[in-house]
C-alpha cells in the first residue's frame, strides 16, 4: 500500500522517511522466553509500515488507517490513555529514557498483521516506531537495541508484562528464516526455512487476554508465578539450569508445578530438534515434535482450551498437514500447522470447514494470506 498520498492529504508536506516490520508466529519454543528458555519464531508476510517526517515543535502526531483516526500527544507529556496512542507514547518515552534526543514527528501507520490475534501486530508497530525514529533522527540504537526498547515499552506505559520474543523477532527477522533465540545469554541464530515448507496460520475465534488480572488460575500471570515456585521448590534459579536428566526429580514435585517445569525442560529440547529437523528438511519429523509441543502445553502447561486442541486433532487427520500446534501464550488465540508448499491454503480451510461445523466458532485463516 502506499500511503504517501494520505500522508500528504493529513499533513499538508511529503514524508521523509519510511520503515516497515513484519508480524510473527512462533514455530516452537513456547512460554520459554520468560524461564531463559529457546524459541523459533519467524517473521509472516503481514507488516506494519510507517511514513514519517519530523516537526519544528515537540508534538506527535500519527495518523492510523486500521483505527481511522488520527491522534496526538508532546513529547515529555506521554501518559497512558488506554488506546492505541499508548503504544507510540510509550515507546518515545522509553526513546527519552535511554537519553535519545528527540524532536516532535507526523507519521502515517498501516498495518496488514491483524490486529490483536496473536502475530504481534503491537510489537511491530512499535519496532516500526522505534526503526523510523532511529533514522528520522540519527539515533544510535541496534536492532536489538530496538527491539529491547519496544518490550520496555510494552511493559512500561502500555502495561503488558510480555518477555522480549515478539520484538526480537519483529526487529531481526527476515522472510524465510526464522530465529533460535536463546533466552539466557540472548544469542541469537537465523535458521533457514526449508522451500518445500509452507506455514498455516487458523486463528480458533478466541479471543485470549495477557493481562492476567482475569479471575483464577488459567492466565500467563500465574503461569509465570507458577514456574518461579517451582525454581524454589527444585532450588535453581531458572527452569533452564534443569535437563532432561532432571525430570525425574521434577515429577516428584507436587502438582501443578511437575507439569510447568516438565514442559519447559521438554520444549527446550523440542527447539533444538525442530531446528535439526528444519536444516535436515524433513517436514515429518518438524510436524511430530509440533504435535509433541501441542500435547505438553495442553497437558502440561494447561494453556489449551478445548476448541484449540479440537483444531489439532483435525489437523491430525488431514490429508497434507505435517504437524499442528498451539501458537503465542495460549487460553484462545491461533494454532499454526506446517503443509507442503502451495496445500497450505486448502488443508487449512479443510480444518476449518470441519472445525466450525463441530464447534459453531469463527476460525479465520491468517496464513497463507489472501
Ligand atoms: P497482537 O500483538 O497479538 O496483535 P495486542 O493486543 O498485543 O495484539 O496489540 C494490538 C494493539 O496494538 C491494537 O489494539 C492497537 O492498540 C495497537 N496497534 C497495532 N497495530 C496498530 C495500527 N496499525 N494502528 C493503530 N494501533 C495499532
Ligand atoms: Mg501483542
Amino acid at each position: 500500500m502506499n500511503l504517501e498520498p494520505l500522508f500528504v492529504q493529513t499533513f499538508h508536506s511529503a514524508s521523509t522517511v519510511h520503515a516497515s516490520s513484519p508480524g510473527r508466529v512462533n514455530l516452537i519454543g513456547e512460554h520459554t522466553d520468560y524461564n531463559e528458555g529457546l524459541v523459533l519464531p519467524t517473521p509472516i508476510p503481514q507488516r506494519c509500515e510507517m511514513l514519517f517526517a519530523a516537526r519544528a515543535d515537540d508534538r506527535v502526531e500519527i495518523y492510523s488507517v486500521q483505527m481511522q483516526t488520527q491522534a496526538g500527544y508532546a513529547l515529555g507529556a506521554e501518559s497512558a490513555g488506554q488506546t492505541w496512542l499508548d503504544y507510540a507514547q510509550a515507546i518515545t518515552q522509553e526513546l527519552a529514557r535511554a537519553g535519545h534526543a528527540l524532536r516532535g514527528f507526523n507519521a502515517v501507520v498501516s498495518s496488514d498483521v491483524p490486529l490483536g490475534s496473536g502475530l504481534s501486530s503491537s510489537a511491530s508497530f512499535l519496532v516500526t516506531v522505534a526503526k523510523g525514529l532511529r533514522e528520522l533522527f540519527n539515533l544510535e540504537i541496534t536492532d536489538v537495541a530496538v527491539a529491547q526498547l519496544a518490550q520496555a515499552a510494552e511493559n512500561g506505559l502500555v502495561g503488558a508484562r510480555v518477555g522480549l520474543m515478539d520484538q526480537m523477532a519483529c526487529s531481526l527477522g527476515k522472510a524465510g528464516e526464522a530465529l533460535l533465540i536463546d533466552f539466557r545469554t540472548l544469542e541469537y541464530r537465523s535458521i533457514r526455512l526449508p522451500e518445500t515448507m509452507e506455514l498455516v496460520i487458523v486463528h480458533s475465534g478466541l479471543t485470549h487476554s495477557l493481562a492476567g488480572h482475569e479471575s483464577g488460575t488459567r492466565n500467563y500471570k500465574t503461569r509465570r508465578l507458577e514456574c518461579e515456585r517451582a525454581c524454589a521448590l527444585l532450588g535453581v534459579k531458572s527452569l533452564r539450569d534443569l535437563e532432561l536428566s532432571d525430570l525425574e526429580r521434577v515429577a516428584a514435585l507436587p502438582a501443578p508445578f511437575a507439569g510447568r517445569a516438565r514442559h519447559v525442560i521438554t520444549e527446550n529440547a523440542r527447539v533444538l530438534e525442530t531446528v535439526a529437523a528444519l536444516e535436515a528438511g524433513d517436514l515429518q519429523r518438524v510436524g511430530e515434535l509440533f504435535y509433541a509441543s501441542h500435547a505438553s502445553m495442553s497437558a502440561d502447561y494447561d494453556v489449551s482450551e478445548p476448541e484449540i486442541d479440537l483444531i489439532v486433532q483435525i489437523a491430525r487427520r488431514t490429508v497434507g498437514i505435517y504437524g499442528a500446534r498451539l501458537t503465542g501464550g495460549g487460553f484462545g488465540g491461533s494454532v499454526v500447522m506446517i503443509a507442503d508448499r502451495g496445500a497450505g491454503r486448502i488443508a487449512g480451510e479443510a480444518v476449518m470447514l470441519e472445525y466450525t461445523a463441530q464447534t459453531g466458532q469463527s476460525p479465520r485463516l491468517l496464513s497463507p494470506a489472501v
